[in-house]
C-alpha cells in the first residue's frame, strides 16, 4: 500500500531505494535481579562491552580524520568518546549492578534516562538535542551486551536502487560509514534542523528528512521507498506512475549536477558583463579544501565559533592561530574572511559554560551573545584577535565582527585591535597592519543605522539567517514557528537592499553571507538589488554560479525595484519566482 510520510527537509536531492531499518527497538531490554554472586561477573561483562565501544569509538576516531571525511565528523566521535568516558553515565550504571542487583542492559537504560531527563531541563534547543547523543552512545553498548554489534552489512543490488537508511535516530559515527557503504539517503524520525545529523547530511551532499515521527515503526525492511530531501516527503512502496517520474527527477538531477562541475573554472559573469565574487562559508579548517574545488573566489565566512565546540579546554592563540594560517595557505591568494567569536544563543560551547556568555540566560539569542561576549571578555577576545593578526602574515586575511548594533561596539572592538597589534609589536610578531575589519549587519538596528559602520570599518558581510530572526521576532531554531520565518517579508529585503545601496553609494564592499545567498531561487533578487559578492556553503556555489551566468544584471534591477515597492510576502514570491 502506497503511503506517504513528511518531515523536515534537511539535504537536497532524490534518492530511490530499498529500505535498510537501523535501530531496532535496541532500548527495550530485559530486566532481571541478579543473584549476590552474580553481581562481580556482570559488572566484569559491562566494563568489557565499555572498552568495547570505546575501542569501536577510537576506531571511527582514525576513519573520521582521514582526508576527505567530513570535518564535522570528528569532532562528533570525540564528543562520543567524552560522553562514554564519562563517570556520570558508567558509575551510575555500575553501582545500580552493585546496590540494586539489576543486570547491565536494564541498569544501563536507567542510568540514561535519570541523565537525559536532565538534559530535558536544558532551555537551549541545541543543548537539549545533546541527550540523542548520549542515547546513541548507550545504544552502542547495549548492541555489545547484547551480542549485536551493528554494522551496515553490503548488499547486494542488481539494479541502481540506492540503500535507504531508515532509524530512529543516527548519530554522526553511524553516518560516517554511509561514505564506504554508498548509501543513497536516510530518513530518521528525531532530530532537528540544528542536529548533528542535519549538519552531517548537508555536509555529505545525501538527500534526507528528519523528524518524521513515526517512519521506522511503519516500515518493514526491502520496503521500496522514494525520499525527496528537496520537500521533506518520503513515498512507501510507490506504484509504477509515481515511481517512474520520480525517477525521471532523479535522472535530470544528476544531469543536471554533472554538468554544474564543468562550471567550476567558468567566469561567475552575468549577460551583461558584471563580475560576482562567489565566497565559500566555512566551519572548520579542513572544509577550506572544498572551498578551493569548487572554486570559490575566498572564503567570505568562517565561522570560528566551531573550535571551541566539543572540547574541555579552549584552543590557546597559538592553536588558533595554526588553525587560521592553515586557512590562509590552503587558500593561496585568496581572500581569507575570518569572523571572529559568534559564541551564545544555540552555539554553545563547553568550555565557555561557567563564563558569562553561557549562563542560562532567559533569551539567549538576545543575550550576551558573538561580540557582546567578547567585549565582556577582553582576555579571550584579544587572544583571538592576536592569532588572527599573526596569521594575516600568511594570507590575504580580513576580519569580520558579529552582533554589532552600537556605534561604540564598533569603536571598543577597534580599540582592542590597536592593542592587540600593540601587544603583538612587542613580543615582534609579524602581522599585515593594514588587515581589514568588517562588521556584520544582522541586527536590524544596525541595518537602519548604516553611518557608523560606513565610517569606521573597512567592509559589510549582511547576515540574513540573524537578519530574518530580529527583524520578524522569529527564533530561528524553534519549528513551531518556522513557517513565520520568511526571508521574503517585505521589512527583510528591505533592509537588505538599502544596505547594499547605502554601502556601494560610498564604495564599500558588501556581501551576503546568511543563506540567502546560496539559495538558487534567490540569486536573481540579490543581484537585481546591486549584490556582487555572495558566499554560502560550498556545495551550493555552482548552482548560484549558473543564475548569476543566465542572468542580465541591469533588466533585473528594474525588475527588482518593482519588486521592493510590494508590501506582501505572497505577491513579492510570485514576482520572484518570474525572475
Ligand atoms: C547569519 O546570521 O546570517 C550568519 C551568516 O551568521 P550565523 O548563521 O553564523 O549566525
Ligand atoms: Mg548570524
Amino acid at each position: 500500500m502506497t503511503f506517504s510520510l513528511h518531515g523536515q527537509a534537511v539535504s537536497g536531492g532524490i534518492a530511490i531505494g530499498r529500505a535498510h531499518l537501523v535501530s531496532h527497538a535496541i532500548l527495550e531490554v530485559a530486566q532481571y535481579q541478579l543473584r549476590e554472586r552474580d553481581a562481580a561477573g556482570e559488572l566484569v561483562r559491562f566494563d568489557k562491552a565499555v572498552a568495547t565501544a570505546s575501542a569501536e569509538l577510537n576506531a571511527l576516531r582514525s576513519e573520521a580524520s582521514v582526508p576527505g571525511a567530513p570535518a564535522e565528523l570528528s569532532a562528533f566521535v570525540d564528543l562520543h568518546v567524552m560522553i562514554l568516558a564519562d563517570p556520570t553515565l558508567t558509575d551510575g550504571v555500575r553501582e545500580l549492578i552493585r546496590e540494586r542487583r539489576c543486570n547491565a542492559e536494564w541498569a544501563m537504560v536507567q542510568q540514561m534516562q535519570l541523565v537525559v531527563d536532565q538534559f530535558d531541563e536544558f532551555e537551549d534547543a541545541y543543548l537539549r538535542e545533546r541527550k540523542q547523543d548520549i542515547v546513541q552512545v548507550v545504544e552502542r553498548v547495549l548492541r555489545i551486551l547484547q551480542g549485536k554489534p551493528r554494522k551496515l552489512a553490503k548488499r547486494k543490488t542488481t539494479t541502481d536502487d540506492d540503500l535507504i537508511v531508515v532509524a530512529n535516530d543516527l548519530s554522526p559515527a553511524d553516518t560516517i560509514q554511509f561514505k564506504s557503504l554508498k548509501i543513497g539517503g536516510f530518513v530518521t524520525d528525531l532530530g532537528g534542523t540544528t542536529s548533528h545529523t542535519a549538519i552531517v547530511a548537508r555536509s555529505l551532499a545525501i538527500p534526507a528528512v528528519v523528524g518524521m515521527q513515526h517512519a521506522r515503526p511503519l516500515i518493514q525492511d526491502d520496503d521500496l521507498l522514494i525520499v525527496d530531501g528537496t520537500r521533506g516527503v518520503l513515498i512507501v512502496d510507490p506504484d509504477s506512475g509515481v515511481l517512474a517520474e520520480y525517477r525521471l527527477r532523479k535522472t535530470a538531477l544528476e544531469l543536471e549536477r554533472s554538468k554544474l562541475k564543468r562550471l567550476v573554472t567558468a567566469r561567475s559573469r552575468t549577460l551583461d558583463g558584471d563580475d560576482v565574487e562567489l565566497h565559500a562559508n566555512i566551519e572548520l579548517p579542513q572544509d577550506a579544501e572544498r572551498a578551493k574545488e569548487v572554486g570559490a573566489d575566498g572564503v567570505g565566512l568562517f565561522r570560528t565559533e566551531f573550535l571551541f565546540m566539543n572540547r574541555d579546554e579552549l584552543p590557546d592563540e597559538d592553536e588558533q592561530f595554526e588553525a587560521y594560517r592553515s586557512v590562509a595557505k590552503t587558500l593561496g591568494d585568496k581572500l581569507v574572511t575570518i569572523r571572529t567569536l559568534d559564541i551564545g544563543a544555540e552555539k554553545e560551547a563547553r568550555a565557555l559554560r561557567n563564563r558569562a556568555g553561557n549562563r542560562s540566560a532567559p533569551n539567549p539569542a538576545l543575550g550576551l551573545r558573538a561580540i557582546r561576549f567578547c567585549l565582556a571578555e577582553p582576555q579571550l577576545f584579544l587572544a583571538q584577535l592576536r592569532a588572527i593578526l599573526r596569521a594575516s602574515h600568511y594570507g590575504r586575511i580580513r576580519l569580520l565582527v558579529p552582533m554589532l548594533a552600537h556605534a561604540h561596539e564598533i569603536e571598543q572592538t577597534l580599540a582592542l585591535i590597536e592593542l592587540a597589534k600593540t601587544q603583538l609589536r612587542e613580543s615582534r610578531h609579524k602581522f599585515d597592519d593594514g588587515m581589514q575589519v568588517g562588521g556584520m549587519i544582522e541586527i536590524p538596528a544596525a541595518a537602519l543605522t548604516l553611518g557608523p559602520f560606513l565610517r569606521r570599518l573597512d567592509f559589510l558581510s549582511i547576515g540574513t539567517n540573524d537578519l530574518i530572526q530580529y527583524t520578524l521576532a522569529i527564533d530561528r531554531t524553534d519549528g513551531s514557528v518556522a513557517h513565520l520565518y520568511d526571508p521574503l517579508h517585505p521589512a527583510v529585503l528591505k533592509l537588505i537592499a538599502q544596505t547594499i545601496q547605502s554601502a556601494q553609494r560610498v564604495g564599500m564592499p558588501v556581501a551576503v553571507c546568511g543563506e540567502m545567498a546560496g539559495d538558487p531561487k534567490l540569486t536573481k533578487l540579490l543581484l537585481g538589488m546591486g549584490l556582487r559578492q555572495f558566499s554560502m556553503h560550498p556545495a551550493q556555489l555552482l548552482e548560484v554560479k549558473q543564475q548569476i551566468m543566465m542572468a542580465d544584471a541591469s533588466q533585473l534591477a528594474v525588475r527588482v525595484a518593482k519588486i521592493l515597492k510590494l508590501d506582501e510576502s505572497d505577491k513579492i514570491g510570485e514576482q520572484v519566482d518570474k525572475l
